[in-house]
């Protein structure tokens, strides 16, 4: 059985029961089947079921907002904003996706002609978490409802009842049934399904272990694989940045989802000349942030996802200050039964230390002096991950510096790094490869298949 529990107060919300294999093994064939028919639908008909999904999450968004609000306590404006954002999404893939679909040509010389045909492969595996349960799967679902692939879930476990939400709406939007299986299972029957010749590629989203564990036992079957993982960006801030609004937009990545974000400024490296004033304004702000239930309007911070994760964060502040870093303040739990966290600051973190190389999930934001943008940007490169990173100058020159320099999947110039249906999500280093959104997340599992003309 699976138990999830709300982590704002600790209560049991429902059981969910594992799928057996012989149940999996029914899903998988269930899978390929839909697939025989999918994969020849006309481009019209996929765009007119992403159309429909749209109006789903539409027709639905409280209802699907509150299950994420009482599975993982991200607040319940936060979870509206998340569910309409996957409607956009399906609304732009609908719209757009059938160009990204159309043949290429290219010239081969003495009047020869090759031609590029985007082709679906079959089922893709998505293993996905907890802390955008419906964005996380929808970057996902969009392109694979576009491609004429067809989708197995299998979403982290705290969120099942979000996962069972996300399948009813592929019902509600009259999917053909085995489009998209949510399968109910723990992390342990995941493998098996890789080893399934059937499943032709996995994406994931999630932490590095888990990363680690599907690349694996996808590069033994040689099957493609997307990995999303981790970050601990850099959030810089250089002398001519408008401070105001670099201080504000900091305070904001590092409590949007209670700072389980994988994308959220996470290290704020700062220009010694305005290190201090940053401070004086930054503190004020993190001190301020009111924290609390997260269906409550007024509040801006919920609990962490569950009590193991607020268990991890606190071990981590712990360990940061063995190795030498000052808590300025906050990181306190809250008294009482629901996983609560202060929003704090970490300073005089050492860069070869565990801290500096960890990603904290969690609303503490570590703070470093950089004397000027070589150091800045040695500061920004100094950890495994390379996700994303927002950078705040009105120098272009320095500007261009971060663009090339800075080692990362995505740059956000003066403002906090988001996604956006239409530009290409991802990382390099250890924070994963592939890329989710736009055309570039549409191709991914496709088979561009190269026909000579005659
Ligand atoms: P996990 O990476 O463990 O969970 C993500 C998904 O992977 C879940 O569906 C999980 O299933 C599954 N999974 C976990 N281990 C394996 C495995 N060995 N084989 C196959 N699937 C697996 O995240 P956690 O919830 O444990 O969070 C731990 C840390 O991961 C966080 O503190 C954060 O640093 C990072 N993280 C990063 C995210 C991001 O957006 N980049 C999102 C979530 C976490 P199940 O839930 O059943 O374990």
């Amino acid at each position: 059985m699976i138990t999830t529990r709300n982590p704002a107060t600790g209560e049991t919300l429902a059981e969910y029961e594992e799928l057996t294999a012989r149940q999996i093994d029914a899903k998988i064939a269930r899978a390929s089947a839909t697939y025989a028919e999918w994969r020849t639908s006309p481009v019209a008909d996929r765009s007119a079921l992403l159309e429909r999904l749209a109006e789903a999450y539409d027709a639905n968004l409280d209802k699907l907002a509150r299950q994420a609000t009482l599975e993982m306590g991200k607040t319940l404006k936060s979870a509206r904003a998340e569910v309409a954002k996957c409607a956009t999404l399906f609304r732009h893939l609908a719209q757009t996706g059938p160009a990204m679909l159309e043949p290429e040509e290219w010239d081969l010389g003495d009047g020869k002609r090759a031609r590029g045909h985007w082709l679906p492969q079959g089922p893709v595996l998505a293993v996905m978490p907890w802390n955008f349960p419906y964005w996380q799967v929808a970057r996902f679902l969009a392109p694979t409802v576009l491609a004429g692939n067809v989708g197995l879930l299998k979403h982290a476990s705290i969120v099942q009842g979000c996962a069972a939400l996300i399948e009813e709406m592929m019902h509600e939007a009259g999917a053909p049934e085995g489009l998209l299986q949510n399968l109910c299972i723990g992390s342990a029957a995941v493998e098996p399904i890789i080893d399934d010749p059937r499943v032709i590629a996995v994406t994931l989203t999630g932490s590095e272990g888990a990363g680690k564990a599907v690349a694996e036992a996808a590069g033994r079957n040689l099957k493609k694989v997307v990995l999303e993982l981790g970050g601990s960006d850099p959030f810089i801030v250089m002398p001519s940045a408008d401070l105001d609004e670099a201080v504000k937009q900091a305070v904001a990545a590092r409590i949007q989802n209670t700072g389980q974000s994988c994308i959220c400024g996470k290290r704020m490296i700062v220009h010694s000349d305005i290190y201090d004033a940053f401070m004086a304004k930054f503190i004020e702000a993190m001190q301020a942030v009111v924290a609390g239930d997260p269906f409550d309007a007024a509040t801006e911070m919920g609990p962490l996802s569950s009590m193991a994760q607020r268990d991890t964060v606190l071990d981590q502040i712990a360990t940061a200050r063995r190795e030498g870093a000052t808590l300025e303040f906050g990181g306190e739990p809250t008294e009482g039964p629901g996983a609560y966290i202060s929003a704090g600051i970490l300073t005089g973190v050492p860069l070869d230390s565990s801290t500096a190389q960890e990603e904290i999930f969690g609303p503490i934001a570590q703070v470093y002096r950089a004397r000027n943008i070589d150091e800045a940007i040695r500061i920004a490169n100094a950890i495994p991950f390379g996700l994303g990173s927002s950078v705040w100058t009105q120098d272009t020159a320095e500007q261009d510096r971060f663009v090339r320099d800075i080692e990362a999947g995505m740059t956000a110039i003066n403002q906090m790094l988001a996604s956006a249906p239409q530009a290409p999500f991802g990382g390099i280093k250890r924070s994963g490869h592939g890329r989710e959104l736009s055309r570039h997340g549409v191709h991914e599992f496709m088979n561009l298949k190269t026909v000579m003309l005659p």
